[in-house]
């Protein structure tokens, strides 16, 4: 995720004790009190280490995450839903939806009624507007009388139905990968009645430097270095607690991430008159809608032929097995990059010299290099056991049982992930 630094409303000092802007927990229904008194549900963190490659686990610089699998389970890879960009797939995450079905088609995007969507546009990421076709783990859960906790997590920022994470922070990068996870430590140390048993924490060194460098450098290898540092950190203080092993901890990416040499730029001026269109986004997934007052059908037609590096779809054509299309924000043009490669401008490039992304995603979802890590421990997870790559919107299925709690429609299968779990917790 790359998100500019914006005005800061809740300030670093406040962060431990609470923030300004996070309404102080509200008196539980009695409904929730009720069920609050019930034996409470084993605690459940969800981990998100932004871009981290399925096979990255095998570079051993992340040792802590190593041996939590093994001591837990792996998946082989986990296919992120598509298009494998940073929003839509924590959305997919945390609603079991495809983009399509969830609303986030892309990190930029555009409503009839809404606007523009784009990642560094607080309005728009926190209104719940944008996110409302789906519906987050934490609205079932606070539904159910489960207090949630997110230390950053993608629509964790918005009204969505009306209501945020019982804890929640809006996303600042400036703090660090240790300060978010003692935010979470300090969450699990509240008396019974205010600590959450749905928390979310968020990672994205490693994101950032396979952007800025590419998959394969040293910067990417550092980066896993540092979050495994904070892993182990959280790894401590849970043990401390002796939490480690009454907390199930599910550890995945949005996303893996693909090298993109400077010069694989496909220049979509040269291909297409610009001016007579509306370029919704760029990058992996170029969108193009109609402008008013000028012919469509024709550019459309000319893109749609085969192009080197990249295919477009109008729509209604593309391949149903990447379930994507029929959300009315998504553009009616679609350019998707081959893998290694980037949809851009003349201009862009010009004025970027030099600055290019060298690593990227959004491609497609079955590329060997976009398949994200996946990883669970815990009182529910089978110890040493390794399962195939399953899609990335089982999880919310999973996640719902874990926690005891009816899963909203989705498109996800408990089925094909139960096997993850000891038998007398599935
Ligand atoms: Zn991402």
């Amino acid at each position: 995720m790359k998100l500019p630094f914006h005005l800061l409303l809740c300030t670093l000092a406040a962060f431990g004790a609470g923030c300004a802007t996070q309404p102080a927990p509200a008196p539980a229904p009695v409904q929730a009190q009720a069920a609050l008194s019930k034996a409470a549900p084993t605690p459940l963190l969800l981990i998100s280490i932004d871009g981290y490659r399925s096979d990255y686990l095998e570079r051993g610089f992340t040792p802590t995450l190593a041996q939590l699998a093994k001591d837990g389970v792996r998946a082989t890879g986990m296919q992120p839903s598509f298009p494998s960009l940073t929003f839509p797939n924590h959305y997919t995450i945390v609603t079991g939806l495809r983009p399509d079905h969830h609303g986030i088609v892309n990190n930029t995007m555009t409503d009839p009624a809404l606007g523009k969507f784009s990642l560094g546009n607080r309005a728009a990421v926190g209104n719940g507007q944008w996110w409302n076709e789906g519906t987050p783990l934490w609205e079932t859960a606070d539904q159910h009388g489960l207090r949630t906790a997110t230390m950053f997590w993608p629509g964790s920022e918005a009204d969505i139905h009306g209501k945020h994470p019982d804890y929640w922070k809006p996303y600042d990068g400036s703090v660090t990968p240790e300060q978010r996870v003692d935010q979470v430590l300090a969450w699990l140390d509240l008396p019974a009645g205010e600590r959450p048993g749905f928390l979310t924490l968020y990672f994205d060194e490693v994101d950032h430097a396979g952007h800025a460098y590419g998959p394969d450098t040293p910067q990417v290898d550092q980066a896993l270095r540092d979050t495994d540092a904070a892993l182990a950190r959280l790894v401590d203080g849970l043990r401390q607690r002796g939490l480690l092993d009454r907390i199930n901890l599910v550890i995945l990416a949005d996303h893996g991430m693909a090298t993109v040499p400077a010069d694989h730029s496909i220049l979509l001026d040269k291909l297409a008159p610009l001016h007579e269109v509306d370029v919704v986004s760029l990058g992996v997934l170029a969108g193009i809608n109609p402008k008013p007052g000028h012919e469509f059908a024709r550019i459309e037609a000319h893109l749609e032929r085969p192009q080197q590096h990249m295919t477009c779809w109008d729509k209604s054509r593309v391949p149903a097995r990447l379930a994507y299309g029929s959300n009315p924000r998504v553009p009616q043009l679609l350019c998707l990059a081959d893998v290694g490669w980037r949809i851009t401008t003349s201009d862009y490039v010009a004025k970027h010299k030099g600055k290019l992304s060298l690593g990227e995603h959004g491609y497609d979802n079955e590329a060997p290099q976009m398949q994200a890590l996946f990883v669970a421990h815990g009182p529910a997870f089978r110890q040493g056991a390794t399962v195939p790559s399953f899609p990335n919107v089982d999880v919310y299925p999973l996640m719902a049982h874990l926690l005891g709690l009816p899963a909203a429609a989705n498109d996800g299968d408990y089925q094909a992930v139960q096997d993850m779990l000891r038998p007398e917790a599935r």
